[in-house]
């Protein structure tokens, strides 16, 4: 029989037992919040608390929480097959026809997946199978991946050793081989490392259409289209880092849509399920797809257990015919014209605001204040008031970064961002 737990006992059990992920390892009081249910865009803690989660608590949780479809359709799909092997090319329907529902929405020809648990995993899989098709073309030499400063890639070896934040891989001080870094938004200065390396040393460029762990960074106008050149020139693989930026969040069904820039390779994850279940992937371009097939004399080793999982597959459908047919990407688009509006107001009437910007529902504020951080005390205020953002402090920033869910209402939008006047109001008043 389950027995009830006190709060206290909870918060002991959670410090001594659970080692929590991107966290600090001591806390006075234990852990910030033991969430107990979700609806829509709020979240509800064990103490009855009730947040706005404007992160969609890890920038995945787009069409809000509580949907109870996603339930029951994970229930029928592990009632009926909870799992089977893709390896060995065994298949079974959800992943078949989520396949083909993600070659129907992504850009160009990206049109073959190769399933995963998340984002790390996912582009962890983009090298490898990057690195894996020049052996099969025969330049073997083409090993480098080449990434941005600022960006995050994610946990895994190859996804940490890619990751621009630098305070990431100083967390191992010990990397895997072969990848270079360049400013998150010089053109010319990844011309440069291209020439200085060799261009017959570059497997791939990988970046995020919009940089999001890394403070909310926003490309110019014709960055993408000159790297697609520059790629093209040099013959490097161009990967899109669509973790964040997919399934709405920027206000189109994927970023690179924004720059009309198809890459080779593109990583997904988060808001393929909206965080209902496990599940990430990336896609391949048909050319890419094709001289796999004529070239390809073995197996692909590479490959996890839970690639291709049928109830994650059946949830990931059933999430993006909830985002179509809720107009969740228009949605998206507009309720992030207004968050940045809004966000434009509070920059105006707090002198130590110094940059609003973002892209659909994806959105950071920039502060600045001599000697202290105030990233991190406006998201603890925040927190005191009811809304969940978060603080990017990495490479020197300071930075309040923001994601609601898609389905945000322009109310929910404006209490929101009342909330956050409230919070700003207080480390005013304390800074001043
Ligand atoms: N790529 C990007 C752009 C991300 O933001 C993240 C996670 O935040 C990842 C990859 C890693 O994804 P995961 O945490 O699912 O491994």
């Amino acid at each position: 029989m389950k027995r009830n737990y006190s709060i206290e006992e909870l918060r002991a059990l959670d410090q001594k037992h659970f080692l929590h992920p991107t966290s600090p390892v001591k806390t006075e009081n234990g852990p910030a919040f033991i969430f107990t249910e979700g609806k829509g865009v709020y979240l509800y803690d064990i103490t009855g608390k009730k947040v706005i989660d404007g992160m969609s608590s890890l920038w995945n949780v787009n069409i809000g929480h509580g949907r109870t479809e996603l339930g029951e359709v994970a229930k029928e799909q592990m009632d009926k097959l909870a799992f089977s092997s893709c390896f060995a090319t065994f298949s079974n329907e959800p992943a078949i026809l989520l396949a083909e529902k993600l070659a129907g929405l992504a850009p160009g020809d990206l049109s073959t997946t190769f399933f995963t648990s998340g984002g790390s995993e996912s582009n962890d899989s983009a090298y490898k199978l990057a690195r894996h098709y020049w052996i099969l073309k025969g330049e073997v030499s083409r090993k480098k991946i080449i990434s941005r400063s600022k960006s995050y890639h994610g946990v895994a070896i190859g996804a940490t050793s890619a990751t621009g934040l630098k305070a990431f891989r100083d967390f191992t001080n010990s990397n895997a081989p072969d990848f270079l870094y360049v400013d998150h938004f010089s053109t010319k200065a990844l011309r440069d490392l291209i020439e200085t390396e060799g261009p017959e040393t570059i497997a791939a460029f990988i970046t995020e259409p919009v940089q999001g762990a890394g403070g909310v960074h926003v490309a110019p106008e014709n960055y993408f289209k000159e790297i697609r050149e520059i790629c093209d020139e040099y013959g490097i693989l161009m990967i899109t880092d669509e973790v964040i930026t997919g399934f709405g969040r920027t206000g189109k069904f994927f970023a690179m849509e924004h720059y009309n820039v198809v890459p080779d390779m593109m990583c997904f994850a988060k808001g393929v399920t909206s965080g209902y279940a496990q599940l990430g992937g990336v896609m391949i371009s048909e050319k890419i797809h094709r001289e796999f097939s004529e070239l390809s004399v073995g197996t692909i080793l590479h490959g996890y257990t839970y690639s291709g999982h049928p109830m994650a597959c059946a949830v990931g459908l059933k999430n993006i015919e909830i985002i179509e047919k809720e107009n969740l990407v228009a949605n998206s688009a507009a309720r992030g014209q207004e968050l940045l509006e809004g966000l434009k107001a509070l920059q105006a009437k707090y002198p130590f605001i110094v940059n609003a910007r973002g892209l659909g529902l994806m959105a950071g504020l920039e502060v600045f204040s001599e000697g202290s951080l105030l990233a991190p005390q406006i998201v603890l205020e925040a927190a005191k008031v009811g809304l969940i953002c978060r603080a990017v402090v990495l490479d020197g920033q300071d930075v309040v970064v923001f994601s609601p869910p898609l389905s945000i209402s322009q109310a929910e939008l404006k209490d929101l961002l009342n909330l956050l006047d409230k919070a700003i109001q207080e480390v005013e008043n304390k800074i001043t």
